[in-house]
């Protein structure tokens, strides 16, 4: 609606201001009009009256002879017309009947006072009274606010009255009709034209402040349409990070004011990198959409505000106080998607359909100085929600290690590790257990803090690989090894752990020939060891540079194995050349049961081809029975504990090959 009175309004106003006015522009003035006409004609028409009934006195001193009939005619006049308006107003009569009651009192109030007072036997000074008929008119037309139609009619009646009582009037003098006539016209003509001058004022004033508020209402309306897209989602129509962060903010504003406790889950999407690559882009992005329904309907019934966080990650703040809550939300968040049941074949953890995981943490007292960190601690949580296997929820966990503030001390130690020469390199030996020769050296990485403090892999290397800084690490541990190894000739061969992040890095395979070549050192004195169980989502591109990495003479090991459940699917996939059994096992080997599973996993894993390597070797009882199982390798303190290059003697030839 609001438009089309605009698209009239402009082009009635600046185009065509004297064109015809548009129709339904004249009904909206009119109807804007109707109140204030009826207030104003109502008020008008008690002055006049007033005015009217006072003018007796002049009747009493002019034409006293016939004062007593047109006084009376006055107040008769009078009562009868305001008593017909107030009626009207009381009834709720329409603005134009009103202006039409109070112009029929004007006429009539002329009429009636012009027709008795013709009657009076002073002729001369009625000849002067007369004139008085003039404002009359100029009260229908300028006094009051009627339209030009009805103005026009009124004074064109009071001018045939006038006439009449000219023509009436027993005065002979033409002169003297005359002037009077032609003043009469002109008054008559000068009114309706001042009358239809401020009509047709009116009706532009009308149309500008029309005209304004429509242009104020469109610029609020785009402006509430800039908004809602720049707080939206384009994809899923949720509100997008900006859009949330402010929601986030508002409830901490509240938490911290009034103590509204609210929880914050962030929701990823399980191996949805897999699904775009194997369905496509266009349905990965339906399945985000399908997602962002689920979450939609889901956030609605419970009161709680929705956003989509990133690629695949999405935002849920609700105000919630009990960690059970917390976790039954969750619970029921990661069920909404996963009874969406949507196909999802390429995930190799024994799940096809598409599930999330589910991170949360819930402001404490205490708990958290700035909005951010409860943020981050929903991060951490979702981190172990994967870590967990994904499909699961996971809630801050304080006295996890991982969620440590240490581990954000560890993070920042990270990045200034390098450069302060706060890492360093130790190497254990890996022994050819038929000959008893060292066949290979692990590297083993070490970090210490500023003050020397050590830290220990299995806190520092999960850290590095949440942050990234497993990268840059990475590549300085490899030349770190060939360096202290290769190139001083401590061992044949240098084992060293590769995060997968740094596998799926590209050109990493591209930088590990370059190293090579700088040092001189060939492709086949160096192995790289991937630990089941990481989080190696097996790609083309990784598979790629593993066949790359073995093109340049790399040998590949499978490092942990047994502990994960990604290891014999990667067996499948990956042509190992060394099997490495996680330590577990031989420590376990104490138990009937477990000797049997030790044996069990060194025959799995002959079957596939490899060599396999024990590690945790501590006693001589493990070494004895590592011989009776015919193991090729094994490693652990018993045969050497990791110790820095500086204490390594050089390799004396004859060293066994691993
Ligand atoms: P891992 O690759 O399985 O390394 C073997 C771990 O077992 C080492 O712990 C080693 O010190 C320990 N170990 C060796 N022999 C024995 C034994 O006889 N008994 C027992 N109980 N333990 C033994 P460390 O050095 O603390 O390393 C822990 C983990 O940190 C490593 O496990 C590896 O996954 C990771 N890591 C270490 N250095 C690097 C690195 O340079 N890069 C990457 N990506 N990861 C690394
Ligand atoms: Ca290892
Ligand atoms: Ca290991």
């Amino acid at each position: 609606m609001m438009h089309t009175v605009t698209d009239a309004i402009y082009r009635d106003v600046p185009r065509n201001p004297r064109g015809q006015p548009n129709a339904m522009l004249r009904a909206l003035y009119r109807e804007h009009l109707a109140d204030p006409r009826r207030q104003t004609t109502r008020q008008g028409l008690w002055i006049a009256v007033l005015v009217y009934v006072l003018f007796s006195i002049s009747d009493l001193l002019l034409i006293p002879d016939v004062a007593s009939i047109t006084v009376t005619t006055r107040f008769i006049i009078s009562a009868i017309m305001l008593a017909a308006m107030e009626w009207q107003v009381r009834r709720g009569g329409s603005a134009d009947a009103i202006d039409a009651t109070a112009a029929l009192a004007l006429v009539l109030a002329y009429g009636g006072w012009v027709s008795t007072a013709l009657l009076t036997a002073q002729t001369e000074i009625m000849s002067y009274y007369m004139v008085f008929g003039a404002i009359f008119m100029m009260s229908i037309g300028l006094f009051f606010n009627f339209s030009f139609r009805l103005s026009l009619i009124a004074s064109a009646i009071i001018v045939l009255l006038f006439f009449f009582a000219l023509l009436s009037f027993p005065q002979d003098e033409q002169v003297y009709k005359l002037t009077f006539g032609i003043f009469c016209l002109s008054c008559f003509i000068f009114t309706s034209y001042v009358n239809w001058k401020l009509n047709h004022e009116r009706y532009h004033v009308f149309l500008n402040a029309l005209a304004a508020k429509a242009r104020q209402v469109e610029a609020a309306e785009r402006g509430e349409e800039l908004l809602r897209l720049s707080n939206t989602d384009p994809l899923t129509g949720l509100a997008n990070r900006r859009a949330i962060d402010a929601t986030l903010r508002e409830s901490w504003r509240k938490w911290q004011s009034a103590a509204t406790p609210f929880a914050v889950f962030l929701i990823d999407v399980d191996f949805f990198k897999k699904y775009n690559d194997y369905y496509g882009h266009l349905d990965g992005d339906r399945c985000l959409v399908r997602v962002a329904g689920a979450l939609r309907d889901l956030s609605t019934r419970h009161g709680a505000a929705l956003g989509r966080y990133g690629g695949e990650e999405f935002i849920v703040v609700v105000g919630l106080n009990r960690d059970e809550d917390v976790a039954a939300f969750a619970e029921v968040i990661r069920g909404a998607v996963e009874g969406l049941a949507l196909r999802h074949e390429q995930r190799r953890d024994g799940t096809a359909t598409v599930t999330v995981s589910v991170g949360a943490a819930l402001t404490k007292d205490g708990s958290a100085p700035r909005v951010e960190k409860v943020i981050h601690q929903a991060d951490r949580a979702l981190y172990s929600a994967k870590a967990a296997g994904r499909n699961c929820v996971k809630l801050f966990d304080p006295d996890d290690p991982n969620n440590s503030d240490d581990s954000e001390n560890i993070a920042a130690l990270l990045k200034i590790a390098i450069a302060q020469d706060l890492v360093s390199m130790v190497y254990q030996p890996v022994q050819d257990l038929s000959g008893g020769q060292t066949a290979a050296v692990e590297a083993l990485m070490r970090l210490r803090m500023l003050d020397g403090a050590p830290i220990s892999p299995s806190t520092f290397i999960p850290v590095a690989e949440r942050t990234g800084a497993i990268i840059e690490l990475g590549q300085w541990a490899i030349r770190r090894a060939c360096e202290d190894i290769l190139v001083r000739d401590k061992a044949l061969v240098v084992s060293v752990n590769v995060s997968p992040l740094q596998l799926q890095m590209p050109g990493f395979a591209a930088w590990v020939a370059l190293t090579l070549s700088e040092f001189g050192i060939g492709g086949d004195r160096l192995a790289f060891e991937i630990t089941e169980g990481q989080d190696l989502e097996i790609q083309s591109s990784l598979l790629r540079c593993i066949s790359d990495l073995k093109s340049l003479g790399i040998k590949i090991w499978l490092d942990d194995f047994g502990t994960g459940f990604a290891g014999l699917s990667w067996l499948r996939l990956i042509d190992f050349d060394c099997v490495k059994i996680d330590k577990s096992f031989l420590h376990g080997s104490g138990t009937s049961k477990g000797a049997v599973m030790l044996t069990d996993i060194v025959t799995l894993a002959r079957n596939i081809g490899a060599r396999i390597l024990v590690e945790g070797i501590e006693t001589e009882e493990h070494l004895a029975l590592l011989h009776r199982l015919q193991v090729d390798l094994g490693q652990g303190y018993y045969l050497g504990r990791p110790a820095p290059v500086s204490t390594m003697r050089a390799r004396m030839s004859g060293y066994a090959r691993a």
